[in-house]
């Protein structure tokens, strides 16, 4: 999920293993003959189905519980580990020092607006937010520092087009595997045309422990769980560099490792 997320036990089983274990009757074998087998080798990302995602999000509760996929303990240590890793990278920047507020952040695929509320609203003038899920954002309406909110996946997000930005900071977080490989990449393209002069795009997200290296699919979320290669990748083809990363730490044992990207134009 593109939460905190339990690590899978199974991960080294391919999905279509499942498939084949269950025993069909000698009539369900020759219609099943007839409906096309999903290809074992077809890449985790094309699984993705947005529909099917966001009917999931609308069906969870508007909590910090819900958006943290049920450890809602883990809001703490993170927001704490977000909020270190800024302060670093503001500490070296010129453009964009500690010692004055960023203008304009943008919270993406910001949920209840939990990391707007415990860290980006502390630090910037304005956040705007986008996040197509309406319960979600009704949380948020009228918040302190929060400006516009926009309904709509980042894969549609167009700030460019719209005028919008600049912004110091873009931050997305348990949100950018609900995106295919494509869209990740054209989406941060985009970004790059919004980012302000010394800003950073930040991505912090789970990371696949797959066995065999792979990016796995979640099908309670349509979303996908991405390597460190894959995203490391996909940031060099959208045209960024890696000016920082961490690992979180302190999360609960037993969930997937958590890493967060800083971000800039090459
Ligand atoms: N970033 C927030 C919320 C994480 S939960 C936090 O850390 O607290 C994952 C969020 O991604 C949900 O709010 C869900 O509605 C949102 N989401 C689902 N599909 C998305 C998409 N295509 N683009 C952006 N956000 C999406």
């Amino acid at each position: 999920m593109t939460s905190p997320k339990r690590k899978s036990r199974e991960l080294d089983i391919p999905e279509v293993e499942s498939s084949k274990k269950t025993k069909l009757s000698s009539d369900e074998e020759s219609e099943a003959s007839e409906i096309p087998i999903s290809n074992p080798n077809a890449a985790p990302d094309s699984h993705i189905d947005h529909k099917a995602a966001i009917a999931y999000w609308q069906g969870t509760e508007a909590t910090v519980s819900g958006v943290l996929g049920g450890f809602p303990e883990v809001s703490r240590v993170d927001i704490q580990g977000s909020s270190n890793f800024l302060t670093k990278l503001r500490r070296s920047s010129k453009h964009h020092p500690t010692s004055k507020k960023l203008r304009r952040a943008a919270d993406c695929g910001a949920g209840i607006g939990r990391i707007t509320e415990g860290l980006l609203s502390q630090v910037a003038e304005v956040v705007d937010i986008i996040e197509p899920v309406k319960s979600f954002t009704d949380a948020i309406q009228g918040k302190p520092g929060v400006g516009e909110i926009f309904h709509v996946g980042l894969e549609a997000w167009h700030p460019d087009r719209d005028g919008l930005g600049p912004y110091d900071l873009i931050w997305n977080q348990w949100c950018v595997g609900q995106l295919t490989d494509v869209q990740l990449v054209d989406y941060l393209k985009r970004m790059v045309l919004v980012l302000s002069e010394g800003g950073w795009i930040v991505v912090k997200e789970n990371l696949s422990n797959h066995n065999l290296g792979e990016d796995v699919f979640d099908s309670e979320d349509s979303s996908v769980t991405r390597t460190d290669t894959k995203f490391r990748e996909l940031f060099e083809k959208a045209g960024l560099k890696l000016v920082s990363t961490e690992l979180q730490r302190g999360m609960p044992k037993g969930l997937y490792p958590v890493r967060a990207y800083a971000l800039q134009p090459r």
